[in-house]
Formats: structure tokens, sequence, C-alpha cells
């Protein structure tokens, strides 16, 4: 190849990989948010359900409002929910998804062997579900993500139980970053085959 011609393919690559990202980064509009959890206080005046209390507890600090924020981004689920949690017993993240799972949407469910039994009223809900039996119970299933409409995750150190929810100290964030959602869908799709 002439020097000419290698330099003109050199440049056609540069342009047309800069050209793709300047069109995804137009038409992708980046959603990320990291929510923190500081156990059972504060809360807002609102879920304390105060009003005329004065203290200068903002909502971005209660956990309920944060706990709400999540409810939220499920109750925006249109076409799938894949869900990977190593306790699942909290009554209204449960209800969110069995919403979703009403309104027409494909809910995966995996879960560690051992809390099976307390995932929430999903087992007669039709709800698919799948956990670590036989060779793989060996070892703790103990992911915390989800994955919404293959498009957003939401991950962190929290389980879907109440202690994470009101008295721990726990971190959840949502991204719609497709370099980050992608190894999500990927390991979840590998676990779903591996746990059946
Ligand atoms: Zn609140």
């Amino acid at each position: 190849m002439s020097t000419i011609r290698l330099l003109g393919s050199i440049t056609f690559a540069c342009c047309s990989a800069a050209f793709t990202t300047l069109l995804y980064n137009y038409f992708h509009q980046e959603e990320t948010e990291v929510l923190f959890f500081y156990g059972t206080m504060p809360i807002c005046n609102f879920h304390r359900n105060l009003a005329s209390n004065t203290t200068t507890i903002q909502n971005n600090e209660c956990f309920e409002c944060k706990l709400n924020k999540i409810i939220g981004w499920l109750n925006k689920t249109k076409k799938t929910l894949d869900i990977c949690m190593y306790m699942f017993s909290h009554e209204l993240l449960a209800n969110a998804v069995i919403a979703a799972h009403k309104r027409g949407v494909i809910v995966r469910i995996i879960v560690n062997e051992d809390n099976l039994q307390t995932t929430w009223k999903m087992g007669n809900m039709g709800i698919l579900k799948r956990f670590n039996k036989g060779i793989h119970n060996e070892n703790l299933m103990h992911h915390k993500f989800i994955i919404v409409d293959n498009k957003k995750v939401i991950s962190g150190s929290q389980n879907w139980t109440k202690t994470s929810v009101r008295a721990n100290w726990e971190n959840s964030f949502i991204t719609n970053n497709c370099e980050l959602v992608n190894p999500f869908r990927n390991e979840f799709q590998r676990l779903w085959k591996v746990f059946n």
C-alpha cells in the first residue's frame, strides 16, 4: 500500500470513529445518579409526616425518598427487567416488580439459593426465576444488580431488603452508559444459562 493510501485509510478510520462517537453523544443522553443510604436517619419531614417540624433535614438525605427513586426507575420499565439480587424481600420493591410483570414487562429474577423462599410473592406470579442450584450453590450468588430494558443498570452494595434500605450504610447507582450496561447484560445472560 502506498504511503498516501495508508494515510488516507488512517484518516478515514479516525474520522469515522470520531463521527460515530459524535452521533452516539448526540442521540444518547447520559443518565447517571448515585444514591447513598445512611441508616435509619435522616428522614425528611414529608416522610416523617410532621409538616410543622422545623428541623433542616434535606430530602436528598432521606432514605424513603431514595427508595422512591429506585421504585420510580422500576416503574418506567417498558419491556424487560433482569434482576440479579442476593436477597430480595422488600415489599415495595417487589410490588413495583410485580406491577411491571402485570403490565407485560418480561421479568427474570436470579437470587441466591437460600433466599429463594423469602423472595417476595414471586413464586405464584409466573415470573421467571432461577437460582444457584446443584454444584453452583457452594458459592454465594452475591450480586445486586438490575438491568432495565437492556439500557440501564441499577447496582451497588444494596440488597433489596428492609434492613438494607433503612438500617445500613449502602450505595446504589443507575447508569445508561452502554460501556457499563453491556458487561452486566452479558453476565446476566451467562448466569441465566448456568443456573438453568
Ligand atoms: Zn423523604
